[in-house]
């Protein structure tokens, strides 16, 4: 089994002064090693100061969206090599503020997922439900159907994770049982294996979704689970080590 991916999102937060977080993340890790993949995923802005800045640490870098073309005429987009010039190994793909805020259809994910592997880039795809969907039953169709849209089968052939996040459980402080995480996982790793087949078992699933120091250790032990997307709770090193120790 591989270690656990603990992956942080900092959404839009962050200055060059936040840096200072990422670093005291660095160190500690590199004082008390945890045996766990951390990866970081600040705003655009700050990922080539924080790649520099954790160079030769065991904290990945990565982007929180890019576009599927290479270059051209997207004014205010990011092309997935533009981030690995940046110093990014990693992007997130279909967070459902971008799903949500910015209409990216599983279509569009799946072009980004692909234009991202292409450039070098190991993706984290997010699917999840709303609460509607939960309440009327729809989350794993709903989940499962994300997968099959969002993932093509030539993404086999390289590195790439799964987060499953249900919308409601997003910097809300609510997440699932620890059941519903678990059924929602072992749906997400059959869709997955019907898309990529037995690479399947290469591609961790991380939850995501008010993940905190104090609810991580029954989270990640839960089955399934290969780790987790954190929002909030990577904003200070603090916090962040409470995650990643309690892996
Ligand atoms: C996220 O936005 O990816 C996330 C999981 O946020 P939070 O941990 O704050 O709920």
């Amino acid at each position: 089994m591989s270690a656990p991916f603990i992956a942080g999102n900092w959404k839009m937060n962050g200055l060059g002064a936040d840096l200072a977080e990422a670093k005291a993340l660095a160190d500690d890790l590199a004082t008390r090693p945890a045996g766990v993949r951390v990866a970081l995923c600040p705003p655009a802005t700050l990922i080539w100061r924080m790649a520099q800045a954790l160079k030769g640490s065991a904290v990945e870098v990565g982007g929180q969206s890019c576009s599927a073309e290479p270059h051209g005429a997207f004014t205010g987009d990011v092309s997935a090599g533009m981030l690995v010039d940046a110093g990014a190994r990693l992007v997130i793909l279909g967070h459902s503020e971008r799903r949500g805020g910015h209409f990216e259809t599983d279509a569009q994910i799946q072009a980004k997922a692909l234009a991202a592997m292409a450039a070098g880039l190991e993706p984290i795809v997010c699917v999840g439900e709303s609460l509607e969907q939960r309440q009327a039953g729809e989350a794993v169709e709903v989940v499962s159907s994300q997968i099959t849209g969002s993932i093509a089968a030539q993404m086999a052939s390289g590195p790439f994770a799964v987060a499953y996040e249900p919308i409601w459980a997003i910097g809300t402080g609510l997440t699932p049982t620890l059941d519903q995480i678990e059924a929602i996982h072992l749906a997400i790793g059959a869709a997955l294996k019907a898309v990529v087949g037995d690479s399947v078992a290469s591609k961790p699933i991380l939850y995501g979704g008010s993940v905190k120091p104090s609810n991580a250790a029954d989270i990640l032990k839960t089955p399934g689970v290969g780790g987790a997307l954190v929002g909030g709770a990577s904003l200070k090193a603090a916090d962040f080590l409470g995650i990643i120790r309690a892996a």
